[in-house]
């Protein structure tokens, strides 16, 4: 049997910096992992190499992947990026292109071609069931025209502070670090806002938040493949982008159309989640009705050659806790619909470590300047 990158990148998540309290694969230190028949190779990007782990930190990721059972000769190279963790996360609109600071590992943003399709829904409860499975987890309502997440998560009256040196500290609910336009702009005049207002206000309060240190930022962004969605995926470099569609076939297509918006930026797809995938009565729990068809997205996703992130059926309770602001990836966590973010959660997870270790660490997610 052979030796899948997810098994190294799981025998690796053994080494911790005592430093961060995290792990090597979580910190994103693993760079151009390779497989293959005879060996194994990657590099470790340190981002301070004067500590005491800095100089085990090899050593620690050879016996690790032994004590895995993994006997391929390992080969490993050192590198270094001068990337303080404490940093916060910096967006530069200059000719050089936007810049992502040190505190923020991972930006994903989950995207939609078309609305409707639970777009909002699963980017609160994709946060919600991150925090919950132990990461960090910042999120940025970008919809400036219908900011949801606050209801969602219960804190539709809140409003942000600034700290002492002017930065935006994000509303925390439920574990998750949140940032909405619906805190910071009257809904009433947003309506009139024009795409660069939105896109230069995104921007700036993303710059000027103080996220301290996060696994993940997620970007929820707004519905549709238009011009809004260009500007503010290239706003941040990303990680990383997860498409959220329904099994119908209009869904679909837009869906199709979102992949190709990403892919023409080159910023990594990550994978698609169908929502509304199935119904099941409350009183047959093991009956699945498809409504909107069956198996559509995986199919697309088949297709397309990248990663299917899961399924989440149309259940009431999803509805009724999001108007409640009491997501059910928390609340009901240990119920069906609630494993199902978690496992979402979780293969988005893997999607973004693999992603992560497969980049050049000097590749830059390229952005197209309009
Ligand atoms: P979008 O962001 O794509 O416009 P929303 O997340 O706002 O969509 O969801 C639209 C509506 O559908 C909301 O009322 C939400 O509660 C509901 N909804 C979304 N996903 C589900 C689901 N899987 N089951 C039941 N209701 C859902």
């Amino acid at each position: 049997m052979g030796v899948s990158p997810t098994q190294v990148l799981e025998a690796l998540k053994s080494v911790v910096d005592p430093n961060l309290g995290k792990d090597v694969v979580r910190l994103n230190l693993i760079r151009r992992l390779n497989v293959g028949d005879e060996r194994i190779s990657f590099e470790i990007v340190l981002r301070d190499p004067t500590t005491d782990f800095a100089s085990e930190c090899k050593r620690l990721c050879e016996e690790a992947i032994r004590d895995a059972g993994i006997t391929l000769p390992v080969n490993i190279e050192v590198d270094s990026e001068m990337i303080s963790l404490g940093d916060d996360l910096q967006v530069d609109g200059g000719a050089a292109g936007p810049v992502l600071g040190g505190g923020v590992v991972n930006t994903i943003a989950v995207a939609s071609g078309k609305g409707g399709v639970g777009k909002s829904t699963v980017a609160v409860n994709l946060a919600v069931a991150l925090a919950a499975e132990g990461y960090d987890v910042g999120l940025v309502d970008t919809d400036i025209y219908g900011p949801s997440i606050p209801t969602m998560l219960g804190v539709r009256d809140a409003r942000p502070r600034v700290d002492d040196d002017r930065k935006i500290i994000p509303v925390e609910s439920y574990g998750v670090k949140l940032l909405s336009m619906g805190f910071l702009v009257d809904e009433n005049k947003a309506v009139i806002w024009r795409g660069p207002m939105v896109t230069s206000a995104i921007r700036q309060f993303l710059g000027e938040t103080s996220w301290g240190d996060l696994d993940f930022l997620v970007l929820d962004l707004p519905p549709g493949t238009g011009d809004i969605q260009l500007t503010i995926v290239q706003t941040v470099s990303l990680s990383g982008a997860v498409i959220v569609s329904t099994p119908q076939e209009v869904a679909l297509a837009d869906a199709r159309k979102g992949v190709a918006m990403f892919q023409q930026v080159n910023v990594p797809v990550l994978g698609i989640v169908e929502n509304m995938a199935y119904f099941s009565p409350p009183d047959a729990p093991e009956k699945k009705y498809h409504l909107f068809g069956e198996g559509g997205a995986r199919r697309l996703a088949d297709q397309l050659e990248i990663p299917f992130l899961g399924e989440i059926p149309i259940v009431q309770q999803i509805c009724e806790h999001c108007d409640a602001g009491t997501p059910v990836a928390a609340t009901l966590r240990d119920e069906p619909i609630g494993e199902a973010f978690g496992l979402l959660a979780r293969n988005v997870v893997k999607s973004v470590e693999l992603r992560n270790a497969d980049l050049d660490p000097t590749q830059k997610v390229e952005i197209l300047h309009r």
